[in-house]
C-alpha cells in the first residue's frame, strides 16, 4: 500500500484533486468514509485543533478511534488539519505534544500552521515540526498567507479583499519557505477563505469565492510540492477543477458536509436521517463537483 506522500505526488502529476474531509462530529465519520468507497475515490479524513475544542469531535484519540472503526485505508487515509501556533483567539499553542499524540495515535500525516507567525518564526516552527514528522515517516503540511474566516470579528467585504490581493501567498516568500522549511505540502492563499466558525455565524451560507489561478501557478513552479486548499467550500467549480491542474492537489472540504450534517439533524433530530444527509452531500462532491469518482486505482493503486 501506498504511503499518503506517494499518493498525493501521484495526484499532483495526474492533476487530479484529494479531498480532505473534516470530523467536527463523531458520527460524520461513518458516512464520510463510506461516500468516498462507494464513489471509488480517494480521499483524506481530517480534524483541526479547533474542532475537538469548539466542535463535538471530542478529542485526537476519539476521532482516530472512529476512523479505525469505519475506514478503508485504500481509499481513505487519516490527518491532522490545523495545529495552529497562535490560535484564532490569539493565544499560544504547545504544539508539540499534539503531534507527538497524533503520531502514536496512527494519524498518517500532520498540519502544522504557523501563518499568523512572521515569515522567519513560521519558518523556523515548520522545520521543527517537518523535521519530527519526518522522523517518522509523516508528510507535513505548513500554511504561507491567511486565509481568513477563523478570526472573531467581521470580514471585509469579499470582492474587496480579492481585488486587492491581501493576505495573498507571495510567489518569492512561498520559494523560500518550501526550500528552507523543509515542509511537503503547502496551503496557500489565493482568493480562498474558511468557513465561519463563530457560533452566530457557522450556519450562514459561505460567499462565493474566486482563485487567482496565475498565480496558483507560478506558486506550484516556486515551490514544486503539492498545494492545498483550505476553505474549498463554496469556491465556483470551475476555479476548483482549473486549480487542480495548477498545482492544487488537496482540497479541504469543510463547511459543506458539516452544514448538511447540521441541517439534517436539525429538520429530523435523529442522527441517522444527518449521517444519510451528510453521506449524499459527500457523494455528489466526489462525483460531480470534484469529478474523482472512479479514480481510486490512479491516484492509490
Ligand atoms: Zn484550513
Amino acid at each position: 500500500m501506498l504511503n499518503v506522500g506517494d499518493i498525493m505526488l501521484r495526484a499532483r502529476e495526474l492533476g487530479v484533486g484529494v479531498p480532505a474531509f473534516n470530523i467536527p462530529y463523531l458520527p460524520m465519520m461513518q458516512p464520510v468514509t463510506k461516500a468516498v468507497k462507494d464513489a471509488d475515490a480517494f480521499s483524506l479524513i481530517e480534524v483541526a485543533r479547533l474542532e475537538w475544542m469548539k466542535f463535538e469531535s471530542k478529542s485526537l484519540a476519539a476521532v482516530a478511534e472512529e476512523f479505525a472503526r469505519w475506514a478503508d485505508r485504500a481509499h481513505v487515509r487519516l490527518h491532522l488539519d490545523h495545529v495552529p501556533v497562535i490560535d484564532e483567539d490569539h493565544e499560544r499553542v504547545d504544539y508539540m505534544p499534539v503531534f507527538r499524540e497524533a503520531v502514536s495515535l496512527g494519524y498518517e500525516s500532520l498540519m502544522v500552521d504557523g501563518s499568523r507567525l512572521s515569515l522567519d518564526e513560521n519558518i523556523r516552527v515548520t522545520a521543527e515540526v517537518a523535521n519530527f514528522g519526518h522522523a517518522h515517516g509523516r508528510p507535513v503540511e505548513a500554511e504561507l498567507g491567511a486565509v481568513l474566516g477563523h478570526e472573531s470579528g467581521p470580514m471585509p467585504p469579499y470582492e474587496e479583499l480579492f481585488a486587492s490581493g491581501k493576505g495573498f501567498t507571495d510567489v518569492e516568500e512561498a520559494r523560500r519557505f518550501a526550500a528552507e522549511s523543509g515542509c511537503d505540502w503547502l496551503s496557500v492563499a489565493i482568493g480562498n477563505i474558511h468557513g465561519a466558525i463563530a457560533a452566530g455565524a457557522r450556519d450562514q451560507k459561505k460567499v462565493e469565492a474566486q482563485l487567482n489561478l496565475e498565480q496558483l501557478g507560478a506558486l506550484s513552479d516556486a515551490t514544486g510540492r503539492p498545494l492545498v486548499l483550505h476553505g474549498g467550500s463554496g469556491i465556483r467549480q470551475e476555479y476548483v477543477l482549473g486549480s487542480f491542474k495548477r498545482g492544487i492537489t488537496k482540497v479541504n472540504v469543510g463547511t459543506e458536509i458539516r452544514q448538511a450534517y447540521e441541517h439534517g439533524l436539525r429538520a429530523s433530530g435523529d442522527v441517522e436521517k444527518a449521517q444519510e444527509a451528510c453521506y449524499a452531500r459527500t457523494y455528489e462532491l466526489l462525483t460531480d463537483w470534484f469529478r474523482i469518482g472512479g479514480l481510486r486505482d490512479q491516484v492509490a493503486g
